[in-house]
């Protein structure tokens, strides 16, 4: 006889779903606890007049493989889509700039188009040429994003192209974010060919005659919204209480907001940064909890695709420096044709954090104001016909510097809660793919495959 081991997920975005999924398939039984009224987490998809609304994330990275998989153990992989490409903007200098041909993630590349780019003075330039003759910047110790750029490349290749295109991944700014956490992938480059620019190159194929290499994007996302997602794992779920916030985890008990306790062979948390310290009352958690984490505030408005000025490309980012309280715009009907009907067009702004605060206290109808009067001071657009707001209070984790220290603590203060595992965006990655690896070896290392007895 199977004695199926009792497992309590605690949260219902991604990470815990995924997580409830892998531990199904391990062979458990699974019990999720959801302090809202609704799974997904950050992942929202609404059906409006058409349109796909994606009010959280709208795809992830093509290239790291694990949601790809899990996806098509789901049958989805037929409804799977791939971002479009085309040319994309900077807003710098009260204008839209082209990104120079070869720029990858804001690094320079190629020669010739960094010469001819009107983005930077002949100076910043040739300051961010030095790149190519001085020693290594990272040492083994953690430091900022800004820190690495800037020494690297100057601060006009960093402030008009590294930080508008970084910054807003993690909605915080270059001076908080740990390269180790954040983007690892630079150290290496620095650690193998010692300049970034020759580092990039490297890694960037070589475009082969008559090939069209910007119409293939580097994100998927399914037909009718990330919400698909969601509503596939439901399934794993044996037992599901949404409304339902844990207030303290010990270990192989779960305590509900109401007293209530649950007692578990395995639990494992995916919920948002903030509830992590509360729910385990050990000092290292209450560490990640108290990071700096910030709020974001996005906007959707869709329009008659006449009503928009017309521009090749996906959107633009928009330099600090400029003032304006948006961050970013993606055009998302050209980004994703899927999201829009034909003739329509479908905008995503972004509210920076720190224009964020104020802005909380107004309606919805006040946000959509403000953002679409910023967005008109930078290209055309009419009145819309619908707008969305979406506020993700409080509850994106800045991974600042040192970050890996503090996972590292906690991770060992929590090796001493038995049968407690901990995975999601507040740890090793923000991206869809590595809440999803994170949950994928949280299980592993609960091991829930059934013990059998005789
Ligand atoms: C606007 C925006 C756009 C983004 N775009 C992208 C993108 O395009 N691609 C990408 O890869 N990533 C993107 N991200 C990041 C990504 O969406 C998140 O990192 C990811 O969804 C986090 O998933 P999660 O399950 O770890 O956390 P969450 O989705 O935050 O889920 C945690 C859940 O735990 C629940 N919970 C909290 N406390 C308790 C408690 N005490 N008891 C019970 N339940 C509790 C919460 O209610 C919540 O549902 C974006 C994020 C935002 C905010």
């Amino acid at each position: 006889m199977n004695e199926l081991k009792q497992i309590a997920i605690i949260g219902g975005g991604i990470t815990g779903l995924a997580a409830a999924y892998y531990a199904k398939q391990a062979g458990a039984h699974v019990t999720l606890y959801e302090a809202n009224d609704r799974l997904g987490g950050k992942i929202k998809t609404i059906h409006r007049d058409g349109f796909v609304l994606e009010c959280g994330p709208d795809g992830y990275m093509a290239r790291k493989p694990t949601l790809t998989d899990l996806i098509q153990e789901l049958g989805l992989d037929g409804q799977l889509v791939r971002s479009k490409t085309g040319t994309s903007y900077i807003y710098v200098r009260q204008k839209l700039r082209q990104m120079p041909d070869g720029s990858v993630m804001g690094i320079p590349t190629k020669f010739w188009p960094m010469v001819k780019t009107d983005l930077f003075t002949w100076r910043g330039k040739f300051r961010a040429g030095l790149d190519l003759v001085l020693p290594r910047v990272y040492h083994g110790t953690d430091i900022s994003l800004d820190t690495f750029f800037r020494t690297r490349l100057g601060p006009e290749v960093v402030e008009s192209m590294i930080e508008p295109l970084l910054s807003g991944i993690y909605n915080g700014t270059l001076q908080d974010m740990s390269i180790e956490s954040t983007f690892p992938q630079f150290i290496t480059i620095e650690r193998k060919k010692r300049s970034l620019i020759l580092g990039m190159k490297a890694l960037t194929p070589p475009v082969q005659a008559g090939a069209t290499p910007r119409e293939a994007g580097k994100f998927l996302s399914l037909r009718n919204g990330l919400g698909t997602l969601t509503e596939a794992l439901r399934p794993a779920i044996d037992q599901l209480y949404l409304n339902t916030r844990v207030a303290a985890i010990r270990p192989h008990e779960v305590e509900l907001s109401d007293g209530t306790v649950e007692t578990f062979d395995g639990i494992i948390l995916a919920t948002s940064p903030e509830a992590l310290g509360p729910m385990l009352g050990l000092a290292e958690a209450a560490q990640l909890s108290d990071l700096k984490r910030t709020s974001s505030l996005t906007v959707l408005a869709a329009f008659k695709e006449t009503d928009v000025a017309a521009l090749d490309g996906t959107g633009y980012v928009i330099a600090k420096r400029e003032g304006n309280a948006l961050t970013a715009c993606s055009w998302m009907h050209k980004k994703w044709p899927h999201m829009a009907p034909a003739g329509m067009a479908l905008l995503r702004v972004y509210i920076g954090s720190e224009h964020v605060p104020p802005l909380l206290k107004e309606d919805d109808e006040t946000i959509a104001a403000f953002a679409l009067d910023e967005l008109r001071t930078i290209q055309h657009v009419g009145k819309p016909l619908f707008t969305k707001v979406e506020r993700h209070l409080d509850t994106m984790p800045q991974y600042e510097v040192g970050h890996k220290a503090y996972v590292r603590s906690f991770n060992r203060a929590l090796a001493a809660l038995d049968g407690v595992e901990a995975c999601g965006a507040i740890l090793d990655g923000v991206g869809l793919p590595d809440c999803v690896d994170s949950a994928k070896q949280a299980v592993e290392r609960l091991n829930v495959t059934p013990e059998v007895l005789v």
